[in-house]
């Protein structure tokens, strides 16, 4: 049986801009738009979409580093938003996060002893005498050695930093990671490591990870589910395998055509969308993709479509926000490149 560990329910994040000589609210950029979703225990689910999307905003509207303007997120079985600060504070040592670039997030003039013990230090995780040794444990667990404890960060390599990013989340125990967009910016080859990294730490602590990236290649690597997301919404959510080989909504399969095939004898084709991302403090009435969607029709501009499953052509769970989903599956709806 599977456990929920979070449960996000019409989670909305808007970033009020001011104008005028008062400096007044006049609008939102209206960053995530009533999202809902669960991530079970010990799984992988993986965000994706394009920059702008709203992915990493969700992951910090979970964690309250930016305060979340509606809805509920319920971490083993407490609702996050309704703590305190400091009560937040502390359940952060069951859900920590990764973040792309290191070097930004840790101290770059302390030790990599120092970043360990503080962040053990911070959360109360053991007594002092005790850190000595599980600091050493840690530096062991993501491959950095022991001689290299007093070093400072600029005296590694990015993916190096990024294990140590990796020990210091891990060093106060959590049940919980936010990955956010972590291996992006790591070399192809150091990036197949840190990922591998990740996939024993999972197994070896239990760990459950929200994987945010816009690398479908990578989320492929890592993910039990997908989640994509477009213009703050999520557009569709499956296992990893019915995500890849059967995609339901016209704006994943777009993603997914994209990805470079590597058996040069076999061709695919690769859709091209039509403008730009539109802008998310005015976003497109209806379903947000109608602007860019091939398959568009009149409802599509008025009626926001609900995720849904249609259980005789998706897997049990896997659901798309798509009026069509059906007439584009049986070919009585063609695109209009
Ligand atoms: Fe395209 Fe309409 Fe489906 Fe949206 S609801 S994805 S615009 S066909």
């Amino acid at each position: 049986m599977t456990t929920d560990i979070l449960k996000v329910r019409n989670l909305k994040q808007y970033f009020p801009i001011k104008g005028g000589i008062l400096g007044r609210k006049v609008n939102d950029v209206k960053a995530v738009d009533d999202i809902s979703f669960e991530v079970q225990e010990g799984e992988t689910l993986s965000i994706v979409g394009e920059s702008g999307c709203g992915k990493s905003t969700t992951g910090r509207a979970i964690l309250r580093l930016d305060e979340p303007t509606e809805g509920e997120v319920d971490f083993q079985g407490q609702d996050l938003l309704a703590l305190s600060k400091k009560d937040m504070r502390r359940k952060r040592k069951d859900l920590q996060i990764i973040f792309q670039d290191p070097y930004a997030s840790i101290n770059p003039r302390q030790t990599v002893r120092q970043i360990l013990s503080e962040a053990m230090e911070i959360q109360d995780v053991l007594p002092k005498d005790k850190r000595e040794a599980r600091i050493k444990d840690l530096m062991k667990t993501v491959g950095l050695g022991e001689h290299q404890i007093d070093r400072f960060p600029h005296e590694f390599s990015g993916g190096q930093r990024q294990r140590i990013g990796i020990a210091r989340a891990l060093s106060v125990d959590p049940k919980m990671i936010i990955c956010d967009e972590s291996v992006s910016a790591l070399d192809v080859s150091i990036q197949a490591q840190v990922l591998n990294l990740l996939k024993k730490l999972q197994r070896d602590f239990n760990l459950t990870y929200l994987f945010i990236s816009h690398d479908l290649g990578v989320v492929r690597h890592i993910s039990d589910r997908v989640l994509v997301m477009y213009l703050g919404k999520i557009v569709e959510i499956a296992d990893k395998k019915s995500l890849f080989d059967n995609p339901k909504h016209p704006y994943t399969k777009t993603l997914l055509s994209a990805i470079p095939v590597p058996d040069p004898t076999k061709k695919k084709e690769q859709i091209v969308l039509k403008g730009d991302v539109p802008s998310p403090i005015d976003p497109p009435t209806g379903c947000r993709f109608h602007t860019r969607c091939p398959f568009a029709t009149d409802k599509c501009v008025t009626d926001n479509p609900e995720l849904r499953n249609n259980d005789s052509l998706m897997k049990d769970g896997h659901r798309a926000a798509c009026h069509y989903i059906e007439e584009i599956e049986s070919g009585e709806m063609k695109p209009n490149y």
